[in-house]
């Protein structure tokens, strides 16, 4: 195994190492960043916090960059949203949302008299939503977790909604909906699962029967939030909204780690009684860390900004544009599955071993540092997701090289 590379400096959409070469990184160092590195606006902002209040225990306490976050993120988000709770990352939020829907009906039993607690949870099959054991128990079951497996929660996985599979899938909500108490779901696009994308419309007629037999949605909108997909959030291409959703990565423009689950009154009054049993019990040493929260109000200004909105356009334009002119090539029939969402543009390369663990993946991430291009396959799945600031040089050279290894795979090479 090769030794990580030692990183010293990165700027916009560029990364530099110890020895001076420059990597253009394609996958905004996982998924995270937005506005580019070592923005200065975001460090300003976070230095300008750090001298007035790097952190307080929040409880009994608040402060103003969490207030004028939370106030910002209502007013942004798609729905209902009257709450927000945080935490430190993608996983924490997930677990605090799931602990908050299994509450949810606890409590209905508990404090409202209804006579059956829901219990049972519906994830999508191929989801990703996180490492912690919640997180995992609601995701794909893979090599990830395979140590972990005895140890994880029982959940009903059922597949992204099809046109023809829709009317079994609502069929399911409805005949089970007594004992379902939530359904969590990666809007759109599934990036950990292989970015597979589903379709806004029957993902929305899905919601609806879950709505209409009181289940619990729950958003994961931690890697889709806050420009991923082209709008703010995937939610933005929807009718129906869930009454949970979890954000993270993109937040603070990939600078700080920080979790945020919001939720709809509803959910929130379930937990308001004199009994402290029905409290909810959740809180990490960092909550709210207003260095995290500065972070992200800085990036929600640019974010704001109409130079940011262009720069987003422009992405999804070029992606549009490059995923045709790939569209009208054959290279032997040696990819497939073209796809993009918003940002992110993906293929597979044939090949007969598939999956995570497959050597494309490592070979096509060699070859493409030998090229100055940070690319990170997921199994036999190339894919981009830049930071929205890449400069059209940049993102040419990016599919330029795209080009080459679909050429070099259509050679037979291995
Ligand atoms: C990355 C990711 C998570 C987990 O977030 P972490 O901050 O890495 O814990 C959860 N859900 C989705 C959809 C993600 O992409």
């Amino acid at each position: 195994m090769k030794p990580p590379v030692g990183i010293v400096s990165a700027s916009g959409a560029l990364l530099e190492d110890e020895k001076g070469n420059h990597y253009i990184d394609a996958v905004s160092s996982w998924w995270v960043n937005i506005h580019g590195h070592a923005h200065p606006y975001i460090a300003e902002k976070i230095y300008e916090q750090a001298l007035k209040l790097e952190h307080v225990i929040f409880t009994g306490f608040t402060h103003e960059p969490a207030v004028r976050l939370a106030e910002r993120l209502l007013q942004m988000l798609p729905g209902n949203f009257s709450r927000i709770f945080y935490s430190d990352n993608g996983s924490t939020a997930v677990e605090v949302a799931l602990k908050m829907a299994l509450q949810f009906w606890r409590n209905q039993s508990k404090f409202q008299g209804q006579r059956l607690t829901r219990t049972k949870i519906v994830a999508f099959k191929n989801a990703y939503h996180g490492d912690t054991f919640g997180a995992m128990s609601v995701s794909e079951r893979g090599v990830f977790t395979k140590p972990f497996h005895d140890y994880l929660f029982d959940v009903v996985f059922i597949d992204t909604p099809t046109k023809g599979n829709i009317s079994t899938l609502k069929e399911y909500f409805t005949s089970n909906a007594g004992e379902i108490a939530c359904f969590i779901y990666e809007p759109l696009l599934q990036a950990a699962g292989g970015m597979l994308i589903h379709e806004a419309a029957w993902l929305d007629e899905l919601l609806k029967a879950a709505h209409s037999s009181q289940i619990i949605c729950i958003a994961d909108e931690v890697l889709t939030g806050f420009g991923r997909t082209g709008k703010w959030f995937a939610s933005d291409f929807l009718r129906q909204q869930a009454e949970i959703i979890c954000l993270s990565k993109g937040i603070t423009g990939g600078t700080m780690a920080l979790g945020v689950t919001a939720c709809n009154s509803k959910i929130f009054e379930a937990f308001l009684s004199d009994d402290r049993e029905g409290s909810f019990f959740h809180g990490h040493s960092f909550t709210a860390n207003p260095l995290a929260c500065a972070a992200a109000n800085a990036s929600l200004d640019l974010l704001e900004k109409e130079s940011c909105r262009k720069q987003l356009e422009n992405l999804v334009e070029s992606n549009r544009a490059f995923m045709k002119k790939l569209r009208h090539q054959n290279f032997s029939g040696s990819i497939e599955n073209l796809r993009m969402c918003g940002t992110v543009l993906a293929f597979d390369i044939k090949s007969q071993n598939s999956g995570y663990l497959s050597g494309i993946a490592k070979q096509i991430t060699e070859f493409s540092f030998q090229k100055g291009i940070y690319l990170r396959p997921l199994g036999n799945t190339v894919y981009i997701m830049p930071p929205y600031c890449i400069t059209e040089v940049q993102l040419g050279s990016l599919y330029n090289h795209l080009m080459e290894i679909c050429t070099m795979f259509s050679g037979g090479a291995k």
